[in-house]
């Protein structure tokens, strides 16, 4: 069910679970808090908030649309199980706003987006649309 921590087998066969879990120690040096069935780093004043797997590292004050958009991905990522970490670096070769995961949640943030309005190009709409069927909205 997406919004919640997958389970324990699962996150055995998702290796952005530990991965998440271990960069959020290793850049806040501080352990997480659950928040919103996710695990929730909080890091330095005005740094750019970053999901991975599970956890969501991002400063205290950060805003409620950037904590949507990072939530968004760790729905993506219980979604798409293993497949995520290869489909998230495989996408890491187009331009941002091409990106099947980003735009997937900038829809999800807010749909009319300036990022959204040129269109998915390629095998990434394919994925965009795929990822909204499954998830929803
Ligand atoms: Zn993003």
């Amino acid at each position: 069910m997406a919004g919640r921590l997958g389970s324990p087998i699962g996150a055995l066969f998702s290796p952005q679970i530990p991965l998440g879990l271990l960069r959020g120690l290793l850049t806040t040096g501080s352990l997480p808090r659950l928040e919103e069935g996710a695990f929730r780093f909080v890091s330095e004043p005005g740094s750019q908030p970053e999901a991975y797997g599970s956890s969501i590292i991002a400063p205290e004050n950060a805003a409620p649309e950037e904590m949507r958009h990072e939530r968004r991905h760790i729905e993506q990522s219980e979604a798409l199980g293993p497949a995520y970490l290869p489909i998230m670096l495989a996408s890491m070769l187009a331009n941002y706003e091409q990106r099947p995961l980003e735009r997937e949640a900038f829809q999800h943030e807010q749909p009319s987006h300036e990022l959204l309005k040129k269109g998915p190009a390629g095998p990434g709409g394919l994925l965009e649309a795929l990822l909204r069927l499954r998830l929803g909205e």
